[in-house]
């Protein structure tokens, strides 16, 4: 077997620590060609040092110089996006894993797709943001493209080989499960008052602080809607989304015939890392089997609108389509980032991204510049939405 040559874009991360965790159970299959990081650069040094990549990504020379002290004399370090983009359509790398957090993600990916690789995909913002265009992307390419993020790892497992679309393949909907985050049974009144840590600390998931504080509003419910919507070729309304607290049910395919295909395990990301990095083997990954008698209940329930208007607003923008999807996301994560520093309150990131929304003038990207403009004016709506909360709290 060919060993595959993979680049990680945000190896510093959860997902990418998760990855670099598998990889090392499998020095047979696989070598780490490229990492990146952004702001950890002492991690990053330790994971160069273990796994030796031909190259290392920094954002900035001073980061550079830091890191070309600590790494081994054969890992070339490379600087900002150019670095990034030449580590992602390297011909020496086959397989990239996206799980660069936010925006930042969106050019690298893409050019992993136009250049035909392997992609599995954590970053959601890229096809959130510029579907069309990513899907494009992969098709002119000749890419590769495997959902990462939990939910649609189970949906693809779920799905028979070759979907794409519901018409005449049987499959009648998808049902994204979610866990509902934190706050779930936490009373309205208080949502005002909850912290960043409060909202980080999530029942479940062990992840990064800006997906964190999205499962607490529901907003990556929402985000993963839309991702779901260009992954599998499916619109809005063929999908459901359903709370299920233990997240041991990743996700459902309903069947015409009334069947309901499920994909359950525990709580780790390892997992679809795993599956996507043997697809279409399988392999051990790390994490522990299901001990289903051990588990007492598996809950199911509707979500909640009142108390997750994110929800609402991300289904909206996902009916609409065009650039809906690149303004919610941009308003989200200026809001998100606010919150996270203390300057607005947990219920205000939902009412700023909705009024953004509201006043959102739509339009149809035909290309990246175009959703590079939604994207900076969703921000610049944002922020002036911040500037006037900012004193409550
Ligand atoms: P994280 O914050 O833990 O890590 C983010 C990574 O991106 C880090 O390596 C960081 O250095 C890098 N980064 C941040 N800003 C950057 C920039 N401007 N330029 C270049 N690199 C930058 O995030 P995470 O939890 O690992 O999530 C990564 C992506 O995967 C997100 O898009 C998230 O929605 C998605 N995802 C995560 C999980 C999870 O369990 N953590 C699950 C599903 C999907
Ligand atoms: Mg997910």
């Amino acid at each position: 077997m060919a060993i595959q040559q993979i680049t990680i874009l945000g190896s510093t991360g959860s997902i990418g620590v998760s990855t670099l965790d598998v990889i090392a159970r499998h020095h047979d299959r696989f070598r780490v060609f490229a990492l990146t990081g952004h702001s950890r650069i002492e991690v990053l040094a330790e994971q160069c040092q273990v796994f030796k990549p031909t190259f290392a990504v920094v954002p900035n020379q001073d980061a550079v110089r830091k890191l070309s002290a600590l790494v081994p004399s054969t890992t070339q370090v490379l600087c900002g996006v150019d670095g990034l983009l030449e580590v992602a359509s390297h011909s020496g790398a086959d397989t990239v894993v996206a799980a660069i957090v936010g925006a930042a993600g969106l050019v690298p990916t893409l050019v992993a797709a136009e250049a035909g690789k392997k992609i599995l995909l954590a970053n959601k913002e890229a096809l959130v943001m510029a579907g069309a265009l990513f899907m494009d992307a992969v098709k002119r390419g000749g890419a590769t493209l495997l959902p990462l993020d939990s939910e649609h790892n189970a949906i693809f497992q779920c799905l028979p080989p070759g979907f794409s679309g519901v018409s005449s393949t049987g499959v009648s909907k998808l049902v994204l499960s979610a866990s509902g985050g934190p706050f779930r049974t936490t009373s309205l009144d208080e949502l005002s008052l909850v912290t960043p840590d409060q909202a980080c600390a999530h029942p479940n998931w062990s992840m990064g602080r800006k997906i964190s504080v999205d499962s607490a509003t529901m907003m990556n419910k929402g985000l993963e809607l839309i991702e779901a919507c260009w992954l599998f070729n499916v619109s809005a309304d063929e999908i459901d989304i359903l709370i299920h607290p233990q997240s041991i049910v990743h996700s459902l395919v309903e069947y015409a015939d009334g069947s309901v295909l499920a994909q359950l395990g525990n709580p780790d990301m390892r997992t679809p890392i795993a599956h996507a990095l043997a697809w279409p083997e399988r392999m051990e990954s790390g994490v522990a089997t299901l001990d289903l008698a051990a588990l007492s209940a598996l809950e199911f329930e509707a979500p909640d609108e009142e108390r997750f208007p994110s929800l609402v607003l991300a289904r909206e923008a996902g009916e609409m389509m065009g650039d809906a999807p690149a303004a919610l996301n941009a308003a989200n994560e200026v809001a998100v980032a606010a919150f996270l520093s203390e300057q607005i309150s947990f219920p205000r990131i939902a009412e700023i991204v909705a009024e953004v929304m509201a006043s959102w003038q739509h339009g149809e990207p035909d290309c990246l510049e175009a959703v590079q403009e939604a994207d900076a004016r969703a921000r610049q709506l944002a922020e002036a939405g911040i500037v006037r909360y900012q004193n409550e709290v």
